[in-house]
């Protein structure tokens, strides 16, 4: 991808490598004029400190550009600017002060906020031991004008901070059942296939659909299907592996991915998967079962097509009588071939 596009991809999806590249620009535009002007006026200490902070500032955003690595980029930057800004009082007098409320807020949009109050205390204390404050009172509504800014930034990024989190939970997870919706199915699987292509790793990949489900809807109505989903969504959740991800995929079927898996690993998991819900996913009517169609990642396989032979394999074990798992077979039967051949040609 040519820069200026993937500049807009990346920094639309990550805030925080937005605000690093963005104050790294403005302080290459704002405080190299500075540093040329002091030199030239022969102070080379404080020319030497804004020619510090600019290529902290490029050094760390070619950084986090480069790793992705933003939240260390970014308290790097609090920490080395606000030490800078600790001490620049000393080296400019009053007129250092002036550059100390940007730094304040700035840091609350780079670093954790525990870092960004830390820093702000570095800040504050470092200017009142060497900035020459005419009086006490100077003194005293310096500080207070710091406390004040550093509070309202606090409040400011934690109202942010919440309120991110909860479009982001909207954004990717099925309000009905709780669980990982499609969106993130496509992220995740995308991701899943880079790594696991990469390290020549397993994979596999289930669809899973329960059986006879809109005969509940008919006779119960939507909300005793509702109740089944919820229930089913519990159930699978409680018995897979912390790092295997159940997403609804739609309507009542879910899709469970199982990373660094092989196939015998997937089929006990599937198999595990199974026997808890016999035993306990049940509607008003009596046990409700489910059909599985499990399929490996296979190399030079993108996702669409690996869940599509999962859903190739689900055809298979709905045709075969439902309440069974089936695995896409890279060498199947006559018999299955014939059947994959109707999938593939007409869908289920
Ligand atoms: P099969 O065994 O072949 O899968 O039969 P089925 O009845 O489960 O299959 P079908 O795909 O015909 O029915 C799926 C039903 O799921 C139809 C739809 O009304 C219902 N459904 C989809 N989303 C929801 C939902 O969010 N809540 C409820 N209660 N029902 C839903
Ligand atoms: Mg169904
Ligand atoms: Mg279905």
């Amino acid at each position: 991808m040519r820069l200026v596009p993937q500049l807009i991809v990346r920094i639309g999806a990550d805030m925080r490598l937005a605000m690093i590249l963005l104050f790294a620009s403005l302080t290459v535009v704002s405080v190299i004029p500075f540093a040329i002007f002091r030199a030239l006026q022969g102070d080379w200490v404080a020319a030497a400190v804004d020619t510090l902070m600019v290529l902290t500032m490029l050094g760390n955003a070619a950084f986090a550009w480069v790793t992705g690595r933003t939240l260390l980029a970014g308290s790097i930057n609090a920490v080395v600017v606000s030490a800078t800004c600790a001490v620049l009082p000393g080296v400019l007098g009053m007129t250092g002060l002036f550059w100390i409320y940007t730094v304040l807020l700035a840091n609350f949009m780079l670093a954790p906020r525990w870092l960004a109050v830390s820093c702000g205390l570095l800040i504050t204390i470092g200017a009142l031991l060497t900035a020459p404050f005419p009086n006490a009172v100077a003194a005293t509504a310096f500080v207070v004008s710091t406390a004040l800014v550093m509070l309202y930034a606090f409040i400011f990024a934690s109202l942010t901070e919440y309120q991110r989190q909860r479009l982001v939970g909207l954004a990717t997870r099925d309000p009905l059942t709780g669980v990982a919706n499609r969106r993130s199915m496509e992220v995740e699987l995308a991701e899943v296939l880079r790594t696991h292509h990469a390290q020549a790793q397993p994979a596999a990949l289930a669809v899973v659909d329960l059986d006879h489900f809109k005969r509940i809807n008919d006779l119960h109505g939507h909300d005793a299907g509702d109740r089944v989903l919820q229930a089913f969504a519990q159930l699978v959740e409680h018995c897979i592996r912390k790092r295997d991800r159940l997403f609804r995929f739609g309507g009542e079927e879910f899709v469970l991915l199982f990373p660094a898996t092989d196939r015998d690993g997937a089929r006990a998991a599937l198999e595990k998967v199974q026997r808890e819900l016999r035993g306990n996913l049940a509607g008003p009517d009596g046990p409700v079962t489910v059909s599985i169609g499990a399929a490996m990642l296979e190399p030079g396989d993108d996702w669409p097509a690996w869940l599509s032979r999962a859903d190739q394999a689900l055809y298979l074990a709905k045709r075969s009588g439902r309440d069974q798992v089936r695995f896409d077979d890279p060498r199947p039967s006559p018999g299955e071939r014939r059947l994959q051949l109707v999938a593939t040609q007409g869908g289920h």
